[in-house]
Parts: structure tokens; C-alpha cells; sequence
């Protein structure tokens, strides 16, 4: 099943994302014939580096050197540059892998479920004839492809200027996080009571013709969760574990004092009832299924997000 993130960049619509499925399985190998680095390239630290901290402990292969046969031809692609890889190689160790390692008790869970191949190019993946941008693909939980980090230095600055945490967001983990999650519910499904919630409001043609405000009055945390009762689901965990006060706040929300559910302060937002059911409905089936807090989670995240640095990230 392959997943694809899209934002509209049409100035009059309102951001979205967008996806499409198709199946596609394969029984070659997604590494190479040794995992020991080539002692000859200038990379060999960063490869030694690599198979350290994803090959060796999670099975997973960090591709950071464009390769045709993972590369979508019908963009006008270029590779991450060798400094943005490391950077981007980094920060997912750091407010991705280290994350589930450290909520999730069994020691094994990355290694059975995290995608076999994190893919990262250097540029947007623009989609000119219908005013889209693809943020990020993900192939039937094998693989995942993040585009435009060719901007990692900017978001995450050597010199000790601000962080862009909402822009690694939008580009790496929120796109983690959904697809992720796709990869939890196709293991272990989510119950049917959860597409109750919404019934009859999804509507897969017209989603992205609606604005936030209208996506939280009805009860989706994002115009994209209207698409449909799975990508709602996604994006509710995906919302929830990433998003910081501030950006809840700017929608119209506030966290409650135990910070566990949402509080509507405007009185237009009527969904926050149906986001908080929605919400409740996730950490019950993580904790069920998986063992995994979802306020556990989404407080390492928020707590890593404030303290990162170029420093922390970068030693971590
Ligand atoms: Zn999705």
C-alpha cells in the first residue's frame, strides 16, 4: 500500500494532505551484500555512524544517496547534500527512534515494525499541474520518502539560532508519525466504533476545499483527516504527538490542566468534543495493542522539541 502526503500550494486553498494506494510487494533484499562501511569514501565515518545507530540495532537502512530505482522520476529531484543527511540522519535517531525505544517496552518493537528504509532527497517534490507538494511517501510500511531536506541546516542552525521545529514537523515527523501509525493499524486494527465518530462527514473528493477552522468545527484535527476514517485516525495520533501548545492554541485549543485532552476556547470550535473522543479512542487502542502512553509519547516529543540544539542533536 503506498501512502502519499500532499499539501496544496495553491495560495487560495487552504494546506491539506492527499494520498493514493496502490499495492506493491517485493522480495528483494533492501541491503546491500556487507553492512560494513567502505573504509575508501569520504562518508565512512557517517556510514560507520549509520550502521551503529539503524542498521545494527533496527534493521532499518538510511538512504541518504539517490538511487534510480528509489527515486520517483516524475519529480525534478535532487540528493540531500552529505551535511543535511547528517543532520537529518540525527535528528530522526533523535526525536524518532529514541522516542518508541524509550516509551515502548518491548525491545523489539522498532526492529518488527519501524519501515526497512528511511529514503530522504534534497528538494520539494512539486506536483506543478495540480498545485500540490508532496511532503512524504510511504511504501506498504517498507519504505519512507522525505523530501526537501536540503533545508535541515536552516530549521536546525549550526550556530545556535532558532529552532524550526514546526518545519521539521510539517517535512519529517508529522509524515513519520501518520505513516507509522498506518503501519500499527494495518498490524493490529483499530475498532470499527472509531469511523462511527465522523460517519457520515468523510468525504474522499472535496477535503481539501475546506478550511482548518471548518476541519475543527466538524471534528477533524486537519482538513486531510475529513479524506477518510483511517487517515483521520493517523492524523489525530500524528496531531496529537507532535503539535506543541502553541500550535493547539493557535487553532483554538487549549490542553486541559493534567494535559490530557483538549479544551475549545472558541465557541465556534463545537468539534472538541468529537476530537477528544477520537483522541481518548487512539490512547486506548495503543495502550491495548501496543503497551504504548500516548501522553507518555507526546511528552518525550514535546520535551525533546523544547531542549534541541544543533549540540544535542547532533551528539545524541
Ligand atoms: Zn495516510
Amino acid at each position: 500500500m503506498k501512502h502519499t502526503l500532499k499539501i496544496m500550494i495553491i495560495p487560495f486553498l487552504l494546506m491539506g494532505i492527499m494520498t493514493s494506494c496502490e499495492d506493491k510487494l517485493s522480495d528483494n533484499s533492501v541491503f546491500p551484500d556487507s553492512i560494513w562501511p567502505d573504509t575508501t569514501k569520504s562518508t565512512y565515518a557517517f556510514d560507520c555512524w549509520l550502521r551503529d545507530s539503524y542498521v545494527s540495532p533496527y534493521n532499518i537502512e538510511f538512504r541518504y544517496q539517490l538511487q534510480d530505482e528509489s527515486t520517483d522520476m516524475s519529480y525534478n529531484l535532487v540528493p540531500a547534500g552529505f551535511e543535511q543527511a547528517q543532520i537529518t540522519a540525527h535528528c530522526v535517531k533523535y526525536l524518532w527512534l529514541d522516542v518508541y525505544q524509550k516509551q515502548v517496552s518491548d525491545p523489539n518493537f522498532l526492529k518488527f515494525y519501524a519501515p526497512r528504509i528511511i529514503n530522504i532527497l534534497g528538494c520539494p517534490a512539486i506536483n506543478a499541474a495540480q498545485g500540490t507538494e508532496t511532503l512524504g511517501v510511504a511504501e506498504g510500511g517498507y519504505k519512507i520518502t522525505l523530501y526537501n531536506m536540503n533545508d535541515m541546516n536552516e530549521w536546525l542552525p549550526k550556530d545556535g539560532g532558532k529552532v524550526n521545529v514546526a518545519m521539521m514537523n510539517k517535512y519529517i515527523f508529522h509524515v513519520m508519525h501518520h505513516e507509522f501509525s498506518h503501519i500499527l493499524h494495518q498490524a493490529k486494527s483499530f475498532p470499527k466504533e472509531y469511523e462511527a465518530i465522523s460517519g457520515g462527514q468523510y468525504d474522499a473528493q472535496n477535503w481539501q476545499y475546506m478550511s482548518d477552522v471548518d476541519a475543527y468545527r466538524m471534528g477533524f484535527v486537519t482538513p486531510y483527516s475529513r479524506s477518510e476514517a483511517h487517515e483521520d485516525f493517523v492524523e489525530v495520533i500524528s496531531s496529537y504527538i507532535t503539535d506543541s501548545i502553541g500550535q493547539w492554541k493557535e487553532r483554538g485549543f487549549e490542553f486541559s490542566e493534567d494535559n490530557t485532552h483538549l479544551i475549545g476556547f472558541d465557541e465556534n470550535l463545537d468539534g472538541t468534543k468529537i476530537i477528544n473522543q477520537k483522541i481518548d479512542m487512539a490512547k486506548t487502542w495503543l495502550l491495548e495493542k501496543y503497551g504504548i502512553t500516548l501522553d507518555s509519547l507526546r511528552a518525550e516529543v514535546q520535551r525533546r522539541q523544547d531542549a534541541m540544539t544543533y549540540e544535542i542533536v547532533m551528539n545524541n
